[in-house]
Formats: structure tokens, sequence, C-alpha cells
């Protein structure tokens, strides 16, 4: 077994954090920014979370996009969240912007994880860029969840979530967590509270896909730091959850 020793510090970190307006992120995260590149090439100036640009880059090869689907939107700083949140109160008034922008601090484009994008049209709506559930958009929607991307505010989770639907915000949560997602047709918040019923010692969530297994269970985190049980020779992944602990993953053997 190998022992990994974790800090309160990074519950607030990784690829599952939940972020929204009853968890926002936290301060350790704003001294720490995401290791940030293009979102795409040609797009220098919307930015990814590394990982999350080269999966993007990847699923829109694979749907052969050819410049059809184009980042709109991806990392913003609070000062960017702030600004954005402040015109469109000013532009769109209180309610739409509530519906659709979230509150500075509580984004999760703040976390490099998340990215609009839209149809390459003319005219695009920053706030709303248009982004069919038909053709090769439909088919984007089918691969993504390979890729670790989920529609993050979904039709029929508003009143989990707190965010209308918009069918053209995509978030990073890596696979196989998207597919297990798609799965139970789970939003964020769902998953995560799902999640903390399984544990290290307990009962554990199995996830069976193309012939690999995967265990995911949580652990909640200790006053000051908290220590992880890994078996050897198996890949694992641990993130934060923002909320009250980590989440593991190991990718083990087919039985
Ligand atoms: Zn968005």
């Amino acid at each position: 077994m190998r022992s990994i020793t974790l800090h309160k510090g990074n519950v607030y970190s990784g690829y599952l954090i939940l972020v929204n307006r009853q968890h926002g992120l936290k301060q350790t995260q704003a001294h720490h920014s995401p290791a940030l590149v293009p979102s795409l090439a040609n797009y220098d100036t919307i930015l990814l979370e590394r990982r999350v640009a080269a999966s993007l880059t990847q699923l829109l090869k694979k749907v052969e996009s050819r410049g059809r689907i184009i980042p709109v939107s991806g990392y913003r700083s609070k000062a960017e969240q702030e600004k954005l949140y402040q015109d469109s109160l000013i532009e769109n008034g209180r309610s739409f912007t509530e519906q659709y922008v979230a509150y500075p601090g509580c984004s999760e484009h703040q976390t490099g994880l998340a990215i609009d994008l839209g149809e390459n049209l003319d005219e695009i709506d920053f706030i709303r860029p248009s982004f069919p559930y038909t053709g090769i958009f439909a088919h984007f929607r089918e691969l993504a969840a390979d890729y670790g991307f989920i529609e993050r505010y979904s039709h029929g989770k508003e009143q989990i979530t707190g965010i209308s639907h918009e069918p053209w915000h995509f978030r990073y949560v890596g696979y196989p967590h998207a597919r297990i997602m798609q799965h139970h047709r789970f939003c964020l918040e769902e998953y995560i509270q799902y999640l903390s019923d399984f544990s290290e010692n307990g009962q554990q969530y199995i996830f069976k896909d193309k012939g690999k297994n995967y265990e995911v269970y949580y652990v909640r985190a200790m006053e000051e730091t908290t220590v992880i049980e890994i078996p050897d020779e198996c890949l694992y992944q641990i993130s934060g959850n923002n909320v009250d602990g980590f989440i593991v993953t190991i990718w083990s053997n087919p039985l």
C-alpha cells in the first residue's frame, strides 16, 4: 500500500470540485491559478487548464469539427467574472443575470475546467451562444463523456444547480466520472452527494466500462491532514470535492 497525505487545502482543487453559489472558490485557489493554455489552436485568448484543453482538442478532432464548433468563453479571473456580472445586470437586468451568469467567486469559469462552446456563426451571443442538439453538435454530445466532459446545466436540473439550462456550457470532470454521471443522469451536485455514501473501508462504487473496472469512493477530510491508502501498482486519481473531502478513483484490472 502507498500512503498519500493530503492537506485541508487539497479539498479545494482537482477535476471534481463542485463550484456553485453554495460552494464558491476558496481563497487558496485564488492564489494557485490553474496551469492555463489556449483552449484550442488559434484561440490564444480563451484559456483552459492544460488537460481540459488537450481533451477538448481531441474531442473536436474526433467529431471532425473543422472550425464549426468554436470556444466562446473559457477561464475567467474573478475580476473578469465580476465585470461580466455587473455589465449583464445593466444590460440584461437582474432576473436574466441570475439565471445565466454565475455570481463572482462562484463561477466554474474561474476554475479553468469549464468552456462555453458555440456554433460558428457570424454573430455570436457571448452569454448564450448557440449550441444545438442536432448534427455535429449532437455527435459532440454523444462522445463528450468519453473525453471527460458533461453538459453542466441540464434541463430539469435547474432547481439543483441554481442555473438555467445552458446547452453551451461544458465542464470537464474527467473520465470515468463523466460516463458515470451520464449513466445515472446526475448533475455534479447530485454526483458529489451520491459518492459520499461510498467509503474506503465500506462499499465502494464500482463502474465497468469498455472492459475496465473503476472503483470510486469518498474520504472525508480530517481537520489538518488526511491519509489515504492506495494499493500498489494501480493507477489512481484523487480530487477534492470543494465541499468536505476527497474523491478517490482507482483504475483496477477486470475481475
Ligand atoms: Zn459557461
